[in-house]
């Protein structure tokens, strides 16, 4: 087995971050912020809830036509989307309530309503991902050799050329992969990207036995008794496919751009650079100004402000950015935000090309 490379480490600190920090604390000062805040989170639950259950409801206590089916198919990947973006993400962040204990347990909707372990997550985007954003071989999230390859420092390969086009499909099986296997394989590895995963033990084991078993059994054997079992499997490879890729989709546009920085670990051992800088600077928000969307994602539109403070629920965000872009702008920090959604999509598809031809024959580079 090979022995892990030596730690990143960032400088914490920062004129940036001290403006920053200091400005946002004192816009959360006011218990009335505070307060709207957290009703307008606490808010998403019971609808989300209700977009999973009542759907659900319809499909297993009667057995419904095909129009029916799929348009609850479609209202459950919707409540699960939801969920995955506005309670179990900022629950697993510790942003839902101030006890670990009860974060964690809302967290654990991650385990029965989408099928990954919450345990894994908090290790895999919490750690990898949030720490060492848009580094290679830390970031696992970042680092998909050897079927796509995100950044120059990632070394080329002939498929590559075909990325923008074939990533798709590959974002649909996602959630199906973390389903199946992605979590155990983690677990038995002990460790995603260069980040430690611990075996579960105690409650954190029986948590994610106990989410397994219950994913399977609302998505696959409940379902079994009221459908034949091929019309089931193919309802929830349908459903997975859905959320995967809007969930797989939402976070490349933030990452995965042709704005966003990125960085190899030995540049990082060598430039020690500020962690807030890099995390603003490998990460750009979209539709700031569309609060359908902002309200859908759980702000993950604004990702800079996300990963910079991602303790504070998501509904506060809109107007952290405000805050954030002031400092960035005075501090000459790097803040890119895309107008729309199709100028993140038009990033992501362009900067997939772009890396999957760098490197190669410099006809089909440039072609
Ligand atoms: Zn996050």
């Amino acid at each position: 087995m090979l022995a892990p490379p030596p730690k990143l480490t960032f400088d914490k600190g920062g004129a940036f971050i001290r403006d920053t920090r200091a400005e946002v604390e004192a816009y959360l000062a006011s218990p009335r912020t505070r307060f709207r805040g957290a009703v307008r989170l606490y808010a998403k639950a019971p609808i989300a809830l209700a977009l999973t259950v009542v759907p659900y409801a319809v499909l297993v206590l009667s057995r419904q036509g095909i129009m029916v089916a799929v348009l609850c198919l479609a209202t459950l990947a919707v409540g699960s989307t939801l969920t995955g973006f506005c309670i179990q993400h900022d629950a697993n962040h510790g942003a839902y309530f101030r006890s670990r204990r009860w974060n964690h347990l809302l967290g654990w909707t991650s385990d029965a309503l989408l099928g990954f372990s919450s345990y894994a997550w908090r290790v895999k985007h919490n750690v990898a991902h949030h720490t060492y954003t848009n580094i290679d071989g830390f970031d696992a999230d970042f680092t998909q050799t050897p079927f796509m390859r995100f950044a120059p420092a990632q070394p080329a390969r002939p498929w590559y050329r075909y990325q923008h086009l074939y990533i798709w499909p590959l974002y649909l099986l996602m959630g199906l992969r973390w389903q199946a296997v992605g979590d155990i394989a983690a677990f038995a590895r002990g460790r995603i990207g260069e980040s430690a995963l611990r075996f579960p033990r105690g409650w954190n084991l029986v948590g994610v036995l106990a989410g397994k078993a219950l994913f399977v059994l609302w998505a696959l054997v409940i379902p079994s008794f009221v459908y034949p079992w091929w019309a089931v499997l193919a309802g929830y490879v349908c459903f997975s496919m859905v959320t995967s890729l809007i969930m797989a989709t939402t976070f490349q546009l933030a990452h995965c751009v042709e704005e966003a920085s990125a960085a190899s670990s030995d540049e990082v051992r060598a430039v020690q650079p500020e962690w807030a800088v890099h995390e603003v600077e490998t990460t750009v928000d979209f539709c700031p100004r569309n609060p359908v969307l902002t309200w859908m994602l759980g702000g993950l539109n604004f990702q800079i402000e996300h990963h910079l403070f991602p303790r504070v629920p998501h509904t506060h965000y809109p107007r952290i950015a405000e805050i954030v872009r002031r400092n960035c702008e005075r501090h000459g920090v790097r803040y890119t935000s895309q107008p729309s959604l199709r100028a993140a999509l038009r990033s992501h598809f362009v900067h997939l090309r772009t890396m999957g031809r760098l490197g190669l024959p410099v006809e089909i580079e440039m072609g």
